[in-house]
């Protein structure tokens, strides 16, 4: 029968991984304003050579806004991949150098208006481990108050308020079904579970 261990998967960084596949040769194939895209030739631990192709991000962070009152700041946005409209928690990608906290304020301020007083880290979310070295940081946000939006003028969201154990709801029946919201409102909800 497998043994199977008990797992110590906090943080396995490369450096740290018996499972590591050094990199034999890089090609970039795509370096678009988001993406850059890559084909790796990989050494794999007793396979010999794979070929992993890869997108490189930038990361981002991701914040659920929460109102003293219970109810939760969700934006609606309109995705061009999947084509349609989702409902989503105030996220983007991070400036060069930014700081994952700096960017979730400045997000939610964009997108919602929001000032957020208080933001408790819900641990990084990988949304595309396959393909993609992508990380979202995901926050709780409370102690709001409210100032104005200054969005992106190429990117059109919507604010809506609604309760949070809805939310929670809408992602547990796959109403709300954007990876980053789904996973974070259960973060959220587990440690306000907690509390
Ligand atoms: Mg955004």
């Amino acid at each position: 029968m497998l043994e199977l261990p008990d797992a110590d998967l906090g943080d396995c960084p490369a450096a740290a991984s018996d499972l590591a596949e050094p990199v034999v040769t890089s090609d970039e194939l795509l370096r678009g304003k988001l993406l850059h895209v890559f084909r790796d030739v990989v050494d794999v631990p007793g396979r010999g050579h794979g070929v992993r192709e890869w997108i490189k991000h930038p990361g981002a962070s991701a914040v659920v806004p929460l109102f003293a009152d219970g109810t939760v700041a969700l934006v609606r946005q309109y995705r061009h991949g999947p084509r349609r409209e989702f409902l989503e928690i105030p996220a983007g990608k991070l400036d060069p150098g930014e700081a994952p906290e700096a960017c979730a304020r400045r997000e939610v301020q964009e997108e919602t208006g929001l000032i957020v007083g208080k933001l408790t880290p819900l641990g990084p979310l990988y949304p595309a481990i396959g393909y993609s070295d992508e990380v979202i940081h995901i926050f709780l946000g409370e102690d709001l108050t409210l100032s104005e939006t200054n969005e992106d003028d190429t990117e059109v969201v919507r604010p809506i308020r609604l309760p949070f154990d809805q939310a929670v709801r809408l992602a547990q029946t796959g109403a709300i079904a954007d990876m980053k919201t789904v996973a974070a409102l259960l973060r959220a909800d587990a440690l306000l579970q907690s509390r």
